[in-house]
């Protein structure tokens, strides 16, 4: 065989199992259709979109809180969006760059092609220049999702478009339709509405972010509206038509009455969809269920023995770093050590303004299951660092063991609620007790000063600053 593994896909799955895999000693072969490495995260997905965001931001703070902060800037402030399009580009490009480069390092071989099965060995590479084939040891299927359509809409990728089209805008839409109020439809929302757009969102479910707790969904409501979204829940879209400029998306309510929303631009994110569209996987007896899925067991094995496959492409949350851990999982699995995943710690982040993110259960999983637990919460505003940023909304809400008073979930909305998400697993990870974390001494004055709070409320009720 010419490969111990080889990489089909060079999402942050793909990319990172390859890395693992060469770390430890494998000879590593990673396939990639597209011209760049890094799939959706680094193209078309986590990089640019916050890449955006981070510079909508900074507009939207010009505009609305420089003045208080007592920064006067002369003249009017004016988006320059190709500029900020530009530098978005440079940033993937310098990401995409940085795999290229990581390849070389790690001493993988790269091949820029379609990666198909011939057989569960043998594996065809369909090349600008032709075809190639290699043989290898195992193979790690790491191909990642596209967009889900709806079936009665048509994407003209001009005037109702998907987050990919989303990037790459011309002009700042005036009133955008987000069909869908999942995380890309508010991240990708908050771009707009931060450069000036009014965003309608139409939403099948009750609330936005109905899979993280609840509370955080209102909270995260709030701050949206104050920025010029506009929420229609338990509404499903049923159709969306383009006459010249306009576009107008039909829906109906929960009551059965029909609706109509108009705009200049409508973003369809109602999920994504598992991809293995021309992988051959019916050359080695395997088949995607109807979301595209690929089954595997416990070890990522599917039922071919040697084939692996991770990430998007296969059950579970549909994050990078879920698939980054599924890569090294793999990778060390196939060099014969016993890696884990904790599923239950994988952190969701929102990137929105105020950001939002949680780990471990929700209050709502808990009341489910019955488990008997104890919350302690804690506002920003209360907190001086909060203040002195102006960035006073939204709070953390630490859910513990009745009994044990074991921290079972962390979720918080609020200023850099993002990278404090990563102290939540740490602790989580360790099984620290709320008191474990509120005995700890946290820096003054800072953010996570709220989770110590919140956690000296939920383990006795007596946080100090409230
Ligand atoms: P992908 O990144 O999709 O990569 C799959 C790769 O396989 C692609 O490059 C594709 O071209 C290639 N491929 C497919 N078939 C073949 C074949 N037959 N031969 C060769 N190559 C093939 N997640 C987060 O955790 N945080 C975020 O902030 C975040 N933001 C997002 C924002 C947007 C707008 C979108 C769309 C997604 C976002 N995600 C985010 C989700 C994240 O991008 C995905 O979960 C992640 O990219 C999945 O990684 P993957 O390796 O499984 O697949
Ligand atoms: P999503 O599943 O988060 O949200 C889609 C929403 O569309 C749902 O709330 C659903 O109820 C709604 N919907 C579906 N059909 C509808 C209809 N006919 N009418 C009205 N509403 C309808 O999906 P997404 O926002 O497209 O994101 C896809 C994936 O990308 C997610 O799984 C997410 O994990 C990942 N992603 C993650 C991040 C992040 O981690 N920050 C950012 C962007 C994307």
């Amino acid at each position: 065989m010419q490969y111990d593994v080889t990489v089909i896909g060079s999402g942050p799955g793909g990319y990172v199992a390859a890395i693992r895999c060469a770390q430890l000693g494998m000879k590593t072969a990673l396939i990639e259709k597209y011209d760049t490495f890094g799939g959706t995260c680094l193209n078309v997905g986590c990089i640019p979109s916050k890449a955006l965001l981070d510079s909508s931001e900074h507009y939207h703070n010009a505009t609305h809180t420089f003045e208080t902060h007592g920064i006067d800037i002369k003249g009017d402030i004016k988006v320059n969006l190709p500029q900020m399009i530009k530098r978005k580009d440079e940033v993937v490009k310098q990401t995409t760059e940085g795999i290229v480069y990581l390849m070389k390092k790690n001493k993988i071989t790269t091949y820029k092609g379609v990666g198909a099965f011939k057989d569960k060995n043998t594996i065809k590479i369909t090349k600008s220049d032709g075809v190639e084939e290699i043989t290898t040891k195992n193979v790690i299927i790491a191909t990642g999702s596209k967009p889900t359509a709806l079936p009665f809409i048509k994407i003209d990728k001009e005037r109702i478009i998907t987050s990919t089209e989303a990037l790459k805008m011309k002009e700042v839409p005036k009133q955008l339709i987000l069909i869908g109020g999942g995380v890309i439809g508010l991240e990708l929302g908050s771009v707009y509405a931060r450069l000036g757009s009014k965003v309608t969102v139409v939403e099948f479910m009750d609330s936005i972010i109905p899979t993280m707790d609840r509370a955080l969904g209102k909270e995260l409501q709030k701050s949206l509206t104050k920025i010029g979204f506009e929420f229609h829940f338990q509404t499903k879209v049923t159709g969306a038509i383009v006459k010249g400029k306009e576009v107008t998306v039909s829906a109906e309510t929960a009551d059965g009455k029909k609706v109509e929303f108009k705009g200049d631009y409508c973003i369809v994110a109602v999920g994504r969809k598992a991809f293995t569209d021309g992988l051959g996987l019916e050359n080695i007896g395997l088949k995607a269920d109807q979301r595209g899925k690929i089954a595997v067991d416990k070890h990522l094995q599917t039922s071919v023995s040697g084939i692996y496959a991770i990430g998007d492409v296969i059950d579970g949350a549909m994050l990078a770093h879920k698939a980054e851990e599924e890569g090294t999982f793999v990778a060390e699995t196939i060099a014969g050590q016993k890696p884990h995943i904790n599923y239950n710690l994988i952190p969701g982040v929102v990137y929105t303004w105020p950001e939002v993110a949680g780990v471990g259960q929700t209050e709502e999983q808990l009341k489910a299951s019955g488990k008997a637990y104890k919350a302690g919460n804690f506002p920003f505003k209360a907190l001086g660092r909060a203040r002195a940023s102006m960035d006073v909304d939204g709070f953390v809400k630490v859910l513990a063991d009745k009994t044990t008073d074991e921290i079972l979930g962390v979720h918080i909305i609020g200023a850099r609620a993002a990278d404090m998400i990563a102290a939540a697993v740490t602790a989580m990870e360790f099984r620290a007790s709320a008191e474990d974390v509120s005995r700890m001494s946290h820096a003054h004055p800072t953010y996570m000063e709220a989770v110590k709070e919140a956690c000296l409320a939920a383990t006795e009720n007596r946080p100090i600053h409230i």
